[in-house]
C-alpha cells in the first residue's frame, strides 16, 4: 500500500519520504505529518494546502458576556476570551468541518 512515496502537501505532487522539499513547489516534506493524515484537498476549492486554524467567537461567548454584563459589566468583556478553533481552508477560506 504506502510505498516509498508521499504527497506533497503544498502541490500534490508525489513526493520520495526521504525528500525534505518538494521539487516541484519548495514545500517541507514531512514524511511523519504525511503518513497521519491523508493528502487534504479542500472539498469546495479542491486546494491541497493545509487547513489553518482560526480562532472565532462562539455562542458560548455571548452567553457569558450577557451573564458578566448583568453580574458586573467591567467584568463582561473576559468572555472573548473563550474562543474557538476552527479549521479554515487555506486555499479558499471556507471552514471545515471537524
Ligand atoms: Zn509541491
Ligand atoms: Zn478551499
Amino acid at each position: 500500500m504506502a510505498g516509498n512515496t508521499s504527497h506533497c502537501t503544498g502541490c500534490g505532487q508525489p513526493i520520495e519520504y526521504s525528500a525534505r522539499f518538494c521539487a516541484r513547489c519548495g514545500t517541507a516534506n514531512d514524511p511523519a505529518t504525511n503518513r497521519e493524515t491523508p493528502l487534504f484537498t479542500c472539498p469546495y476549492c479542491f486546494s491541497h494546502l493545509p487547513p489553518r486554524f482560526k480562532k472565532s467567537l462562539t455562542a458560548t461567548t455571548w452567553i457569558v458576556f450577557v451573564v458578566l454584563l448583568v453580574l458586573d459589566f467591567l467584568l463582561s468583556p473576559l468572555a472573548f476570551f473563550i474562543k474557538e478553533e476552527q479549521r479554515v481552508c487555506s486555499g479558499c477560506g471556507i471552514k471545515l468541518g471537524g
